[in-house]
């Protein structure tokens, strides 16, 4: 079980989309993982029920528009993880989100 390092997140639909199912832009990839070099967002919640309109700064990708933000965990982060992303997004060395730039694990 990966470790819950940051609770009580709230992110826009954009990183609803991106957390839920990795689909957005790569740019949207690549402020998320800046924003959080070491942790892995997760979805917390109902996003029936928990969508809440907000004008608090999303805690994922930090856009400041207001709009519906949903409840949102960071995990300690893994390998295996970040190759899925890099295969998702099709990202190479020089972006931040890639692996290499991510790992701390295989950087040790
Ligand atoms: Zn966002
Ligand atoms: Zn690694």
């Amino acid at each position: 079980m990966a470790l819950v390092t940051h609770d009580d997140l709230l992110v826009c639909t954009d990183c609803v989309q991106l957390i839920a199912n990795a689909e957005g832009t790569t740019d949207l990839a690549e402020r998320v993982a800046r924003r959080w070099p070491d942790a892995h967002l997760v979805l917390a919640g109902d996003l029936d029920t928990e969508a809440e309109f907000s004008h608090r700064t999303c805690d994922g990708c930090g856009d400041t528009l207001a709009g519906d933000r949903f409840p949102a965990a960071g995990l300690e982060t893994t390998c295996a993880l970040f190759k899925r992303l890099d295969r998702a997004f099709g990202t190479d060395t020089r972006s931040p989100l890639h692996h290499d730039n991510r790992c701390t694990a295989c950087r040790r």
